[in-house]
C-alpha cells in the first residue's frame, strides 16, 4: 500500500531519491516467513520505514543529496539501518535532504527540493525534509532523520508530525555520513508520539562502533509515551524564544499548549536562558568548522564523482575540479567558513570563542533543569515558508533553527510535537519539549500528553 501511495503522489511531493520496490517486497515476504517459522519478532516487524539518504545502506545508493556521491554504493549498513533491518522493518527507500544535511528546506538538495504535503508550494523543512514529507504524505508510516541543528524537529514541526532528537550519543552515528560530528544525532519521525518512541527504541542504545555512543540503558521512551501524564511536572517556558520574529499564529498555538499543560496538572513557569541568544552564531562557527574537516574526505579518489582525470592532470587538479563540480553553493560556503574559523591566528577568536559559548549554554540548561523538569518553546519561529523564498538568503534560512540549536550544542534531548494550525495560513505549528541528557522519556511523556 505504501509503495502504491509513493507511486501515486511522489512525483508531486518528491520525498524520495530512491524507491526500493523489489527489495521492500522481498523483505516483507521474509518477515512473513520468519513469523510463520515461529520467530519472536519485535513490535515493528513488517512496518515500512524510509531512511534519510545520509545513512549508509548496503543494498542501495547513498547520495547525501550531493552530486559528489552520485552513483556511490556503500559497502555496509549504518547501525541505525542494520538494527531496523534486524528488527524486521521494511526499507521503502531513501529520502531527499539538503546537501550533506546543510539547510532547513531541502532547497539545497542537488536533486531538487521536496514539497510540503500541506501546500506543495512550500518547503517540508530540512535538512530531513524528504523524511518529514514522506510521513506527512502517508508515503511511509515511519522515517529516520538526523538532527545537527534542528533537522528533525524543524521539518517535523512544519509538516505537522512528530520528530525527536535523542540525547547525543543515545543513537549511533556509525554509518551516518558525518556533517558536524559533535552535534549529529539520528532520530525518528512518525505521525504520533508512541510510534516515534517505538522507532526510537528500536535503533537506539550503546554501539561499540561509535566512540561517542553512551553505554547506558535507553531511557524508557515507550513507557513514557504510553503514560502521557504531566500531573505534578514542572515545565519552563524559555523567555528568550518569543516576541519579535515569531509569527503571531505560532505564538498563539504555543500559548494554548501552555494552558493545556497547566490544565493537565503541570506547573508552567517562565525561565530565562540568556545565553541561548548566542547559540545560533556559535553553531554557525562550530558546525562549519567540523564540516570543513569531515568533508575533506571527498577527494575524488575514494568516493563517487571524479572530474578531469584524463591522464594530463595532477591529483590536486583533479581534486579541485571534482570538488568544484560536486559540491553545491551552501556546502562550499560552509567549507570556506569552517576553514577560515579553524585557521591559525583565528582559531581562538572564532572556534575557541564559540566553544566557550557552548559552555555558557550548558550552564543555562543546568540552572533551568534545577527549577523545572522540561523546557518548552515553539519549535520554529514561523510555519513552512515558500520553496526558494530563503534559498538566496542564508541568514534568513539559518533563523529557522533559532529554537532548536541550543539542545544540539549541549547534547540534550528534544522533541517536536504538533500543536495545531496557525490562523494566518492554516499550516502546522510545532511545540518543542527539551529535556536533560538521557531525559528523553520526559520529552515523550509531555509530548504524548499534549497530543492526547
Ligand atoms: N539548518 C541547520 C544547518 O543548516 C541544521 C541542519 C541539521 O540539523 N542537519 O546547519
Amino acid at each position: 500500500a505504501h509503495l502504491d501511495r509513493i507511486a501515486e503522489v511522489d512525483d508531486k511531493v518528491h520525498a524520495f531519491l530512491h524507491v526500493a520496490t523489489e527489495s521492500a517486497l522481498a523483505q516483507a515476504r521474509d518477515v512473513d516467513a520468519r513469523r510463520a517459522a515461529g520467530e519472536e519478532l519485535g513490535p515493528l516487524a513488517g512496518v515500512p520505514v524510509a531512511h534519510k539518504d545520509i545513512f549508509t545502506t548496503a543494498d542501495m545508493p547513498t547520495t547525501c543529496g550531493s552530486k559528489i556521491l552520485e552513483g556511490w554504493q556503500p559497502p555496509y549498513d549504518a547501525t541505525v539501518t542494520a538494527r531496523l533491518r534486524a528488527a524486521g522493518l521494511v526499507i521503502l527507500g531513501k529520502t531527499n535532504l539538503d546537501e550533506f544535511a546543510m539547510g532547513s528546506s531541502t532547497d539545497n538538495s542537488a536533486f531538487g527540493p521536496s514539497h510540503n504535503p500541506w501546500d506543495l508550494t512550500r518547503v517540508p523543512g530540512g535538512s530531513s525534509g524528504g523524511s518529514s514529507a514522506a510521513v506527512a504524505a502517508f508515503e511511509a508510516p515511519l522515517s529516520t532523520g538526523t538532527d545537527t541543528g534542528g533537522s528533525i524537529r524543524q521539518p517535523a514541526a512544519v509538516t505537522g508530525i512528530v520528530g525527536m532528537k535523542p540525547t547525543y550519543g543515545g543513537s549511533s552515528r556509525y554509518g551516518l555520513v558525518a556533517f558536524a560530528s559533535s552535534l549529529d544525532t539520528p532520530g525518528p519521525f512518525a505521525r504520533n508520539v508512541l510510534d516515534a518512541a517505538l522507532l526510537h527504541e528500536a535503533f537506539s542504545g550503546h554501539d561499540p562502533l561509535d566512540s561517542t555512543s553512551i553505554d547506558q540503558p535507553v531511557p524508557p521512551v515507550v513507557e513514557a509515551a504510553r503514560q502521557a501524564d504531566v500531573s505534578g511536572m514542572r515545565i519552563g517556558v524559555v523567555k528568550e524564544f518569543s516576541g519579535e520574529g515569531y509569527q503571531p499564529g505560532v505564538l498563539a498555538r504555543f500559548q494554548e499548549a501552555c494552558d493545556l499543560l497547566e490544565s493537565l496538572g503541570a506547573k508552567v513557569v517562565e525561565v530565562s536562558c540568556p545565553s541561548f541568544t548566542y547559540a545560533l552564531p556559535a553553531y554557525y562557527l562550530i558546525a562549519p568548522s567540523e564540516a570543513s574537516s569531515n568533508l575533506a574526505r571527498f577527494d575524488a579518489m575514494r568516493y563517487g564523482l571524479r572530474v578531469g582525470d584524463d591522464g594530463t592532470r595532477s591529483a590536486e587538479e583533479v581534486m579541485a575540479l571534482t570538488r568544484a563540480a560536486g559540491f553545491g553553493p551552501e556546502v562550499k560556503r560552509r567549507i570556506m567558513l569552517g576553514t577560515y574559523a579553524l585557521s591559525s591566528g583565528y582559531y581562538d577568536a572564532y572556534y575557541g570563542q564559540a566553544q566557550k559559548v557552548r559552555t555558557l549554554i550548558t550552564r543555562d540548561f543546568e540552572a533551568a533543569y534545577e527549577q523545572v523538569d522540561v523546557l518548552i518553546s515553539p519549535t520554529t519561529p514561523t510555519t513552512a515558508f515558500r520553496i526558494g523564498e530563503r534559498a538566496d538568503d542564508p541568514m534568513a534560512m539559518y533563523l529557522a533553527d533559532l529554537c532548536t540549536i541550543p539542545s544540539n550544542l549541549t547534547g540534550n534531548a528534544a522533541i517536536s510535537v504538533p500543536c495545531g494550525l496557525a490562523d494566518e495560513d492554516d499550516l502546522p505549528v510545532g511545540l518543542q519539549i527539551m529535556a536533560p541528557v538521557l531525559g528523553d522519556d520526559r520529552c515523550y511523556r509531555v509530548g504524548a500528553a499534549v497530543e492526547a
